[in-house]
């Protein structure tokens, strides 16, 4: 099953294996078999040419900030990656951008939304940084419809619960929009990643509907934990249970029913096309957790059409 292969034993390190015949197979038979005429994928990224290539060189040379190769799976042109994800049958995704940086957030925004009114199946996608604006042009996002915040906590080294964002998050709040926060310590950890200082957003701002990227990996309990405290936070399962985040940290067996319980509120994401491993190996990774076909569906369209009223 070449399409499923992840970046395991078969394949010299620093190259990978992705069939795109199996790839389309795999996951045509997979949407096949649960009735699944799309996938919603919650964590893609597109964005301006430039960034992107500076997000794929971060990742060539990620080898001394992860300890291994990470080999760009989709490296292609945009009008390309659309037209992949639309024959997987994806059927709405996002647009993840996040500023480095001050005085870029504003600019992302814009860009994100010329692709949103372009690209009818991405979701509206914006983000943010603590900076003295940010309550401005995330309201103004909000005006143009955003459908979904990103943020990444590592990447813009600041704390969730920094006071400048006090005036982003009510307004966020408020509208009720999702944020996908890459909150964990993966695949490198920052000053403010880990569960604390999410923790000591959600106790200032309870009702945020926060999406937590990769299910929090590696402190997977810890965000299991919040899920279960706070009933608006959700978790995507970007490149969790995938053969190469299970080498490095497993995810806990002891906490797979809790997977279960919390069926509702888990969100697929590939991370594509930044993805060291076939997109099919996403969703195998998921199938293979033998958490049963409801369960399935639900991670992989249902809670995501509810969440954003599809
Ligand atoms: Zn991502």
């Amino acid at each position: 099953m070449c399409g499923t292969t992840g970046d395991g034993g078969d394949h010299p390190s620093g190259s990978v294996s992705v069939d795109s015949v199996d790839d389309l197979t795999y996951i045509r038979q997979f949407r096949e078999r649960l009735g699944l005429e799309g996938i919603i994928d919650v964590h893609t990224h597109f964005m301006p040419e430039r960034v992107m290539r500076k997000v794929w060189a971060y990742f060539d040379s990620a080898g001394p900030l992860t300890g291994r190769p990470w080999p760009i799976a989709y490296r292609e042109d945009e009008q390309v990656r659309l037209k992949t994800l639309r024959d997987f049958g994806v059927r709405a995704f996002t647009s993840l951008v996040y500023p480095h940086k001050p005085e870029m957030a504003a600019w992302l925004n814009d860009w994100a939304a010329d692709f949103a009114a372009r690209t009818p199946d991405c979701l509206h996608t914006a983000t943010f940084y603590p900076e003295p604006s940010a309550g401005n042009y995330v309201r103004k996002a909000i005006d143009a419809g955003a459908r979904i915040f990103k943020v990444h906590i590592q990447v813009g080294a600041f704390h969730p619960a920094d006071p400048l964002l006090d005036p982003v998050w009510a307004a966020i709040s408020d509208a009720e929009i999702p944020v996908l926060i890459h909150c964990g310590s993966g695949p490198a950890p920052g000053q403010f990643t880990g569960p604390g200082p999410t923790a000591e957003l959600l106790h200032r701002f309870p009702r945020l509907r926060l999406i937590v990227a990769h299910m929090g990996g590696p402190d997977y309990t810890e965000f299991l934990d919040l899920a279960e405290r706070y009933p608006r936070t959700y978790l995507d399962t970007t490149m969790s249970f995938t053969d190469f985040s299970e080498a490095e940290v497993p995810f806990p067996i002891a906490d797979l029913p809790r997977l279960r319980t919390l069926g509702n509120r888990i969100l697929f994401g590939s991370d594509f096309p930044n993805i060291p491993y076939s997109y099919a190996h996403a969703l195998y990774a998921l199938d293979r957790l033998d958490l049963g076909d409801d369960w399935l569906r639900a991670a992989c369209h249902d809670n995501a059409a509810d969440l954003f009223g599809m």
